[in-house]
């Protein structure tokens, strides 16, 4: 495992991200604490470091950013310390100004915030096969892009229904960047909000993982 600095927020502190596997390998990045409110993802993510700190079971290269909003998460707030709704705030092509609630807060213009452009670089120059971005509300898998197939071996592990779309627009938000525009299928992985940690850590990290062997397995012609 190596550790090293995914970016910065807007309050100035750095992004830890953590890396496993070699390089050459496929990427994937898993992503926790986009939603400052929404500790079930930072969890998840920070149960597969320990987990792969121990012993790393793929050839893949895996790197797992588990607060992406660190300035959120300390504070337990959605929005980054702009205000910003950092999943509404992807240069998409949906990308809009409207402010439907100020939890929503797309920022002043697309790829404002500095967290968002870490991620945004970060997608672009390591174009990674897959994406899982954890977050908490309803359970839910929310694929954009082609990872059915993982979404349904976690289904099989959590119970939790996979779905195409949650209902309603969410313009700037990462499963349309990478997934619908960039070919880089994403999975927006919503924990039961509230759910015990010995929970998260027993059946999401798990569950995770063996989504993580599906892409293992379907991925090889970019292995
Ligand atoms: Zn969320």
């Amino acid at each position: 495992m190596k550790n090293f600095i995914f970016g910065k927020t807007r309050n100035g502190l750095p992004i830890p991200a953590y890396r496993f596997g070699p390089a050459a390998r496929p990427s994937v990045l898993i992503l926790g604490g986009v939603h400052g409110d929404e500790p079930e993802g930072v969890e998840a993510c920070l149960g597969l470091i320990h987990r792969w700190s121990e012993a790393f079971p793929f050839r893949l290269r895996v790197v797992v950013v588990p607060a992406l909003n660190m300035d959120g998460v300390l504070r337990a707030s959605r929005v980054n310390a702009g205000g910003v709704d950092l999943n509404r705030n992807m240069a998409t092509n949906d990308w809009s100004a409207e402010v439907a609630t100020p939890r929503y807060h797309p920022g002043p213009h697309a790829n404002s915030e500095p967290e968002t452009q870490a991620l945004a670089q970060w997608i672009d120059s390591h174009k990674p096969v897959f994406i899982v971005s954890m977050h908490s509300w309803h359970p839910m898998l929310n694929i954009n892009g082609n990872c059915a197939a993982e979404a349904a071996t976690i289904a099989q592990w959590t119970g939790y229904s996979v779905k195409d779309s949650i209902g309603y627009p969410t313009p700037g938000c990462l499963g349309t960047y990478s997934g619908l525009e960039r070919d880089i299928p994403t999975l927006t992985y919503e924990i039961k909000r509230g759910l015990k940690t010995a929970d998260i850590l027993g059946t999401h990290v798990r569950a995770i993982e063996e989504g993580l062997k599906v892409t293992e397995s379907t991925r090889q012609k970019a292995l």
